[in-house]
């Protein structure tokens, strides 16, 4: 970058969601040929792309209406308030079509296993999933079910975010999605023309970017005993874990500036090495990832 050019990163960036889960999809499966991890991996290829699917066979999305949007922004509050959106019918009928499709792929038995449960189960058992996996925290023994029921998820709030405004979004707390109030599942430095070197957290559910300045902790603000930590003869730096003293968690910086492949969901999975390895030695991962629940 030239002396004097500042770079000047808008505060958000909404999803797009007719790439979103497509570039999802392609990243995975360039990472599952010889990865530890290639089943995997290739099962959330197909999946991710049966979520950008999904999303090409609905019409348009009905959001909150733009009072309440303006109302929650004035306020300090996610406009997309994830708890009103768990019932309403968008998305229920999002993530059965998601499940509906997830049928015709080949997929681990114990997720067979779910979704066939979830397809018979009576819709309030749905809702009530739903809200569970809401949060991406570790479900209990619902897990495989959460996974599903996340990805179904991810689609309607990339659908919801992608209709709103990002001019109008603002920081509502460390850690926190400013549309719809969900946790960073990474976070990128980017090599984006007017951005270069900026940082974005990715949202785990709706996938809107925010941006966080860098040798800062996304979790709890703290500028002071940031450290970055990476796999040791893992070959690449393009991940680490920037961990904090205080709080004592770590997430995930993808140097996209270096190599602008990497993908904040795929290349998150791709590298859970790297999370083993922080929490062998006690930290705790801040990130959330629907499709590395439980970690
Ligand atoms: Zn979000
Ligand atoms: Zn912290």
């Amino acid at each position: 970058m030239n002396i004097g050019e500042e770079a000047k990163p808008p505060f958000a960036v909404l999803p797009d969601p007719s790439s979103l889960f497509l570039a999802r999809s392609r990243r995975l499966a360039a990472l599952a040929a010889g990865h530890t991890l290639e089943p995997y991996l290739s099962f959330l290829s197909r999946l991710t792309l049966a979520q950008h699917d999904t999303h090409g066979e609905l019409g348009p999305a009905t959001g909150p209406d733009a009072e309440s949007v303006r109302q929650a922004i004035a306020h300090d509050m996610p406009p997309l308030t994830r708890a009103a959106h768990v019932t309403q019918a968008g998305a229920q009928s999002t993530i059965d079509r998601l499940l509906a499709r997830l049928g015709g792929i080949d997929m681990p038995p114990e997720t067979a296993a779910a979704l066939q449960a979830l397809r018979a189960a009576p819709a309030e058992e749905r809702v009530r999933l739903t809200s569970v996996s809401m949060d991406l925290a570790a479900p209990g023994p619902d897990i495989a079910k959460s996974v599903l029921v996340a990805a179904g998820l991810q689609v309607h709030m990339a659908r919801l975010a992608s209709g709103l405004d990002a001019d109008t979004l603002k920081p509502v707390a460390d850690g926190v999605c400013p549309a719809c109030g969900g946790p960073p599942m990474s976070s990128a430095v980017v090599g984006w023309p007017k951005a270069h070197n900026t940082r974005f957290c990715t949202c785990a559910l709706c996938g809107t970017m925010w941006n966080v300045v860098r040798v800062k902790c996304v979790l709890c603000s703290s500028t002071a005993g940031i450290s970055y930590h990476t796999i040791e003869g893992g070959g690449s730096d393009s991940v680490k874990a920037e961990t904090c003293d205080k709080c004592r968690a770590y997430l995930k910086i993808l140097y996209q500036v270096e190599n602008a492949v990497l993908e904040p969901m795929a290349d998150d999975v791709a590298t859970l090495g790297l999370d083993l390895l922080m929490i062998e030695d006690g930290w705790t991962r801040g990130g959330r990832n629907p499709f590395l629940m439980g970690y």
